[in-house]
């Protein structure tokens, strides 16, 4: 993994996986029907990550923040072209980061490249979730992406992967007190729509129904 270390702001470079490169590439220049599904993504993520905390907090007595609220919360700043999607879920240390967020089975990402050259690309919205690479499907609408997460592990500390969905992301301290995870959205030019609490509002109730956790708004600086 190439890793750049920037001195002056902490920030460090990586290199997305050859895989995952392939997978954007093909996400950002070519497939645009459906693209709202990513909002179905984030929050399946979202709902699995509530269900990972809860799983542990069954078990593990030492859980960071064992009285927050199990819930999602979405926030659209329509000015700033900003979506944020939050959740209390189990959160992701940086070696998770690495790991989760640059990485990706190799199986998952080679029968996603392969049933997209088979199937009409108009589809490969719908499938995108099946194959281990839902997340990657932010960058449809996405310039930029910026996960801040607090991991349930009472000794870790808070950190920030920013990417342009181009080869590479980066990693670095964040605040953040806590658990759980926010992903910030910066949203393309041509899809501000998404920003629109109306629009949002109807992509949950249309592609995420059946989530088991309250999905809350909050007020962006709308
Ligand atoms: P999948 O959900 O099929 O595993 P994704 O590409 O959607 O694949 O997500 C990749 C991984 O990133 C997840 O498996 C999880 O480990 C991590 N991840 C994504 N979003 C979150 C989140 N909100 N909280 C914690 N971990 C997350
Ligand atoms: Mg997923």
């Amino acid at each position: 993994m190439a890793e750049q270390h920037d001195v002056a702001n902490e920030r460090e470079q990586f290199q997305f996986q050859a895989e995952i490169q392939q997978v954007l590439h093909i996400l950002i220049h070519s497939l645009y029907t459906h693209r709202e599904i990513f909002v179905r993504e984030l929050i399946s993520n979202a709902s699995d990550a509530l269900n990972r905390v809860q799983f542990e907090m069954l078990t593990n007595q030492d859980v960071r923040d064992p009285e927050l609220e199990l819930a999602i919360t979405l926030e659209a700043d329509k000015d700033a072209r900003i979506i944020r999607i939050s959740d209390t879920g189990i959160g992701m240390t940086r070696d998770d980061m690495i790991k989760n967020l640059g990485t990706v089975a190799q199986s998952g990402a080679k029968a996603f490249l392969q049933k997209l050259g088979e199937a009409n690309p108009t589809n490969s919205s719908e499938i995108i979730g099946q194959f281990g690479v839902g997340f990657y499907s932010v960058f449809m609408a996405a310039d930029e992406v910026r996960v801040t997460s607090l991991s349930y592990q009472p000794d870790a500390t808070a950190w920030r992967w920013t990417s342009c969905g181009e080869a590479t992301y980066t990693l670095e301290a964040a605040e953040r007190s806590e658990r759980g995870t926010t992903i910030e959205i910066v949203l393309k030019e041509d899809a501000e729509e998404y920003a629109e609490r109306w629009k949002l509002d109807q992509i949950v109730r249309q592609h995420s129904n059946f989530v088991a956790f309250p999905i809350y708004s909050a007020e962006g600086d709308e």
